[in-house]
């Protein structure tokens, strides 16, 4: 056994015997933020008064805390920051896409039988990059060109390597200097636009599929959707939709015969078509119309055979939990002052990022906010959405899990148990800073938890 077990080993002997009820606090805490890596330090009260009397019934002060604070996990859905709370928030987001695709949750199961597709639409090509392209399980050779053309820059625009998966130069331009950059950091930044258009038309597309106006087309139906944004290794966002028909008051109601698989195919084919983008026109540059790539994916979501709800679950559950790190980026803010050759991101995404800089500083496109989205090369916004009736919530799904908590809380007695109705529940919390003291670590470290470090991790507890 090597001496850190050991010591801990000793130690965790010596609590038991001990049985320090404070200790046994501390651990609960710890094992309560689920083995959060910057857990939230709060310092407050909660009373419970009766609404008749205005008597006190129950006072709780962190007070009587293990360093006078609670400790709540940080709630991320950014597995870079956190990996225990990211895989909470995908697995929230499973079960929550899964209900809209086979019901649960609050759900009827009747929605299963709802024309259903998931829809994929890509970005535009940027300029050539390095790719892995796979056939019939064979892996082709990246970007073969028999004429082995040369650019302006003189480089030949051909690659005949079969890359592996984790090769580096993956999602890399044959040649930077002919790679848009700008278009690639403008497309990022409308790409919420142009889904909003996008979902716009395609209401306008089964109207018109239906021989209905758009309120006509109200009364029967509405469409519902789950979405994701996922970076490319080229640095371009792109989106993975769930869209659904549902009757004229959501998954509960059935949409009308007419509209099937096929026509809701048919409008997506269309709308993602249609839809563009206008950028104003900056001095020295070209004018630019952005539009999705001539890509569009539409398949039905079946609950047997290639593309099932627990893949498609899955894939967007997964998808949520990640930000632009996939692309080689970072997930903290950029100051426009920073020196970006310092930067620990590819060289790929150093580009985009000064793009992001360098057209942030035009009048015309301020409303964009390209300084402040530059570590998302350019994207703002969320990356997973859902409508309002697409399924039931996040919020809901986490109050459930709230309620494990709170039962093991009343049991404890730490928590009064009295008929919500009947009182008045007045709470005061303050922040009182974020991450693990060295305390914390070590008994984190005592009680097991998944801790991936046990040791502090900056923050600013004490
Ligand atoms: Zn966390
Ligand atoms: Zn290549
Ligand atoms: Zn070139």
């Amino acid at each position: 056994m090597p001496a850190s077990h050991r010591n801990a080993h000793a130690i965790r002997e010596a609590i038991t015997r001990l049985n320090d009820p404070r200790l046994a606090r501390w651990a609960a805490q710890i094992r309560h933020t689920g083995g959060c890596r910057q857990p939230i330090h709060l310092r407050g009260t909660v009373e419970h008064y009766d609404r008749a009397t205005g008597r006190l019934l129950h006072r709780y002060s962190t007070n009587q805390e293990p360093d006078g604070v609670l400790r709540v996990p940080c709630k991320t859905r950014r597995a870079s920051r956190c990996p225990a709370c990211a895989e909470t928030y995908r697995a929230d987001t499973y079960h929550l896409i899964r209900a809209g695709l086979t019901g649960g949750k609050g759900v009827p199961e009747s929605v299963s039988s709802h024309p259903c597709l998931f829809v994929t639409l890509t970005a535009p090509s940027f300029g050539p990059v390095h790719t892995r392209r796979e056939r019939d399980g064979r892996i082709l050779p990246c970007h073969p060109r028999r004429n082995r053309e040369t650019c302006p820059h003189g480089r030949v625009i051909s690659c005949t390597v079969r890359h592996r998966a984790d090769d580096d130069v993956l999602g890399e331009p044959l040649c930077p200097g002919c790679y848009d950059y700008t278009g690639t950091v403008l497309f990022n930044a409308v790409a919420p636009v142009l889904w909003k258009r996008f979902a716009d038309a395609l209401r306008r597309h089964l109207a018109a599929l239906a021989g209905l106006t758009l309120l006509q087309l109200r009364e029967q139906l509405i469409v519902s959707f789950a979405k994701v944004g996922e970076f490319q290794r080229r640095g371009v966002v792109h989106f993975h939709a769930i869209i659904r028909l549902d009757g004229p008051a959501g998954p509960a109601t059935t949409p009308p015969a007419w509209a099937t698989c096929d026509v809701l195919t048919r409008a997506v084919q269309r709308a993602a078509q249609a839809v563009t983008v206008t950028i104003p026109q900056l001095a020295g540059e070209l004018a630019r119309v952005l539009r999705w790539g001539t890509q569009v994916d539409a398949r039905p979501i079946t609950l047997t055979g290639e593309l099932t709800d627990q893949a498609v679950a899955g894939y967007i559950a997964k998808y949520a939990t990640k930000a632009a790190e996939c692309a080689g980026t970072l997930d903290q803010r950029i100051s426009p002052t920073q020196d970006l050759s310092c930067l620990p991101v590819r060289d790929h995404a150093r580009r985009l990022i000064a793009e992001c800089l360098r057209l942030g500083a035009y009048e015309e496109l301020a409303e964009l906010r390209l300084v402040q989205w530059a570590h998302m090369l350019g994207f703002r916004g969320h990356l997973s959405t859902r409508s309002r009736h697409y399924s039931t919530t996040l919020t809901q799904i986490r109050a459930e899990r709230q309620d494990h908590v709170r039962a093991e809380e009343i049991t404890t007695g730490r928590l009064p148990l009295f008929d919500e109705d009947d009182v008045l529940v007045i709470a005061r919390w303050e922040y009182a800073g974020r991450g693990l003291s060295s305390g914390d670590a070590l008994v984190a470290a005592l009680v097991g938890s998944s801790l991936p470090v046990p040791a502090p991790l900056g923050g600013e507890a004490r």
